[in-house]
C-alpha cells in the first residue's frame, strides 16, 4: 500500500484502493477478538497533492462492517464512511530526535495532528489508512437507534420478544432506590 512520490510530482492524484480486510494487522486482530467482521473490499478514494516536501491526503472511506450491538448483544451490518485529511512530512533525521530525548512524545503528537512521518521516496499508506477506518467504526455500535436491547432480568431480546418482567422496568428501579433512602434516613 504505498504512494510512490515520483508518481505525484506532476500535480495532484486520484487513486481508488480496494483494500483486503487481511492486510489491515488491527482488522484482523479485531476479528480474531470476534469484536467486528470486515466485508472485502474496503474502498479508500484519495486526492493526493505534494506540495514542496509536504503531501497531503484527502480521502474518503467506505466499509461495510459486522458489529455487535451493544444493547441486544446481536451481530448486525453497518456501513461505515468518513472523511479524512492526512499531511505527510519527511522524518526528521533520526539524530535530531535522538539529542531531544523525546522521540515517543513527538511521534504521539504528529499523530494527534494528522500529521505522519515518511522516509525514502515512498508513503506506507497502511497505518495510516487502518486508524482512518478504525476512528469511523461507531463508539457505541447499535443495530438501530431505537434497539430495546435484552431484559436485564431474564435476558429476552425485547426487539423480538416480551416478558413479564420487563413491563415496567424503570418503575422497579426508583421504587428500590426509594426504599434504600426512606431506609438510610430512618437508621
Ligand atoms: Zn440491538
Ligand atoms: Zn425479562
Amino acid at each position: 500500500m504505498r504512494l510512490e512520490l515520483q508518481d505525484i510530482e506532476d500535480g495532484p492524484l486520484k487513486k481508488e484502493l480496494y483494500c483486503s480486510p487481511a492486510e489491515f494487522p488491527v482488522l484482523r486482530e479485531m476479528e480474531k477478538r470476534h469484536e467486528a467482521r470486515f466485508y472485502d473490499p474496503l474502498v479508500f478514494q484519495l486526492r493526493v497533492q505534494k506540495s514542496g516536501q509536504i503531501v497531503e491526503i484527502d480521502g474518503q472511506l467506505t466499509a461495510t462492517v459486522e458489529l455487535f450491538c451493544g444493547r441486544c448483544l446481536q451481530l448486525y451490518e453497518q456501513r461505515i464512511s468518513g472523511a479524512f485529511s492526512l499531511t505527510f512530512t519527511p522524518h526528521p533525521d533520526a539524530e535530531e530526535i535522538l539529542d531531544s530525548h523525546e522521540g515517543d512524545e513527538v511521534e504521539l503528537e504528529t499523530d494527534e495532528l494528522g500529521l505522519v512521518y515518511y522516509q525514502d521516496d515512498f508513503i506506507e499508506l497502511l497505518h495510516p489508512l487502518q486508524d482512518q477506518l478504525v476512528m469511523a467504526l461507531p463508539i457505541n455500535p447499535l443495530c438501530s437507534e431505537d434497539c430495546s436491547g435484552l431484559c436485564p432480568n431474564c435476558g429476552a431480546n425485547l426487539n423480538h420478544e416480551t416478558c413479564d418482567c420487563a413491563k415496567e422496568p424503570f418503575n422497579n428501579k426508583f421504587s428500590a432506590l426509594a426504599r434504600i433512602k426512606f431506609n438510610s434516613s430512618e437508621n
